[in-house]
């Protein structure tokens, strides 16, 4: 495995994802929307998913223009789906692809700011739900089609507070404690099979809506954008991280 630093200045060969088939949620904004077009830059067709529409279709434009392989748009609101919406999602995977090689557990929720003794229950759930239950669900129906790849690679979106927690981050933070446990627990059983590696992420503080929302005085200037942290993504899901299993890599030194 490279360094933690050579993971952040990791220059990924081009084509390193050519004619994978790898699934992105929250492909519509931020961090999933670079995520998706730098892996269409390097030869996957992307699924977009995501819960609006209209975003999904200026990232589908982008990479239409850029003349890259065809993505997919694949709407889905991880809050109210239930296990048959990732059954079904499987089998339309499977029957247009045949397999998955890819898949970035992006899409998240920020949830309340607030003291847990002021946090309100319905926010707890729907950053659960969100954050934690769904990317669980997805992965264990998509297991099958990713094991058809026979090198498949799961990645999981985490966060600082997900490693070390600080006061007024409520149901976040332990959503993403959560998928660092997650994460192991699905490395170990994996293990043995070889096929199908899974490991964690931790974007760092990168300018997007969500970074805004829990930052409102903050100068976006000062932070990467979402297309300066791609290094990281591209190695966890391209072929140099095969051995890789179990891991929680950081995309930025903040
Ligand atoms: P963002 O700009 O707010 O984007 C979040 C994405 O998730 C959007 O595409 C959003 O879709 C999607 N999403 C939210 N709720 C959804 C739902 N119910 N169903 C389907 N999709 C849903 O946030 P971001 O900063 O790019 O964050 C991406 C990931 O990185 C998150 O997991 C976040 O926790 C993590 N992270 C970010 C930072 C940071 O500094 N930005 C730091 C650490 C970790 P819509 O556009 O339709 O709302």
């Amino acid at each position: 495995m490279l360094s933690a630093e050579q993971i952040i200045n990791y220059q990924a060969p081009s084509d390193c994802l050519k004619d994978r088939i790898i699934l992105i949620t929250g492909a519509g904004d931020g961090i999933g929307k670079a995520a998706a077009l730098a892996c269409a830059q390097a030869g996957a067709s992307i699924i977009l998913a995501g819960r609006t529409v209209a975003k999904l279709e200026q990232v589908y434009d982008q990479i239409i223009d850029a003349e890259l392989a065809e993505p997919t748009i694949y709407p889905i609101n991880l809050e109210g789906a239930v296990a048959d919406d990732y059954d079904t999602l499987a089998v339309n995977i499977d029957q247009q692809f045949g397999r998955l090689d890819g898949l970035l557990h992006n899409a998240g929720v920020l949830g309340q700011r607030t003291p847990l003794s002021h946090y309100r229950q319905d926010v707890w759930d729907k950053v659960l739900q969100v954050n934690l239950t769904a990317p669980f669900q997805m992965t264990q129906a998509l297991m099958p089609i990713l094991e058809k790849s026979g090198d498949a690679s799961v990645v999981f979106t985490s966060s600082g507070v997900g490693r070390t927690s600080r006061a007024f981050w409520g149901a976040y933070a332990v959503s993403k404690f959560a998928i660092e446990g997650m994460v192991q627990t699905w490395a170990a059983e994996l293990d043995e099979l070889g096929s199908v590696r899974v490991n964690a992420i931790n974007p760092g503080a990168t300018a997007t809506d969500m970074r805004a929302q829990a930052f409102p005085a903050e100068d976006p200037q000062g932070l990467k954008y979402p297309a300066a942290i791609m290094s990281a993504y591209l190695y966890l899901l391209g072929p140099d991280s095969k051995t890789v299993n179990g891991e929680s890599i950081n995309a930025q030194t903040r």
